[in-house]
């Protein structure tokens, strides 16, 4: 479960997310559509320890995703829980990150291994699991830069996969991506949303945020605009905002 409540976000004097409350319960998938600028990246950041934030609160399992101190000074409150937000919480970006001198494998036991210190043999088996379940199993000895853009972001999933985490954030996972290769990567998160997966979804593919969301939330200028099922919001939204939003974005 992960339970944002009234968060509040400035970067100086730009007031970013003015008090946002969403719940994503375990095993359900909220989307999070809204136009550039609208604080979508920085409400995941601050989910993960990326981002600290002024007001309000996260909470992930009932725990507080903490920080303190301020100015320079202010760092999340205990390097242990930062570990322990980041393997049970796994953030997938936009430009996926990989390793460019270690191989696809490599990458995705990375963490595991020197993160967590599970044992390489254990790891390398639960890798191969989960590039085999992104599809790109045949995949394992190559290259980042020998892989297609869909199978370099399909094997960051396995990455994060490999973690085991709890929950995933998602931030655009596919707006870096050619449309048809962006179809197999909506295809394998289509896949972890039907094995009942905790996520947090921000796309600008609006089909992928009807069929995957439990629950569609509308950012605009930081704050929720409107939200629901994923039904009522594309099929007879209420606000104009989002009625403009979705005629822009089609
Ligand atoms: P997009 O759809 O373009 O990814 P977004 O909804 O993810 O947009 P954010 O990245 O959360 O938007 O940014 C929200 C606002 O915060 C923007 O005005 C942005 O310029 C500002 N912002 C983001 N990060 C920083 C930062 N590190 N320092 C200052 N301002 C920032
Ligand atoms: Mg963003």
């Amino acid at each position: 479960v992960i339970e944002i409540r009234d968060l509040h976000k400035s970067y100086g004097a730009l007031e970013v997310l003015k008090g946002v409350d969403i719940t994503a319960p375990a095993g359900h998938v909220v989307s999070m559509i809204g136009s550039s600028g609208s604080g979508k990246s920085t409400l995941l950041r601050c989910c993960n320890l990326l981002e600290d934030s002024q007001q309000g609160e996260v909470l992930f399992e009932g725990e507080p995703v903490a920080w303190k101190g301020t100015g320079l000074n202010r760092r999340p409150a205990d390097p242990k829980q930062v570990t322990r937000i980041r393997t049970n919480l796994a953030m997938v970006f936009q430009q996926f990150n990989l390793w460019a001198h270690m191989t696809i494998l490599q990458n995705v036991m990375e963490a595991p291994v020197t993160v967590l210190g599970r044992p390489r043999a254990e790891v390398e088996a639960k890798a191969r699991k989960y590039l085999d379940k992104v599809g790109i199993g045949d995949k394992a000895d190559a290259w980042p830069a020998q892989l297609s853009g869909g199978q370099q972001q399909r094997a960051a999933i396995a990455r994060a996969l490999c973690m085991e985490p709890r929950a995933l954030l998602f931030d655009e996972p596919t707006s870096a991506l050619d449309p048809e290769l962006e179809q197999e990567v909506v295809r394998v998160i289509k896949d972890l949303a039907e094995e009942g997966r905790t996520m947090i979804i921000v796309t600008h593919d609006m089909r992928m945020a009807h069929d995957v969301a439990d629950h569609v939330v509308f950012l605009h200028k930081g704050l929720i605009e409107e939200q629901g099922p994923p039904a009522e919001l594309f099929g007879n939204p209420k606000s104009e905002r989002l009625r403009q939003f979705l005629s822009h974005s089609a």
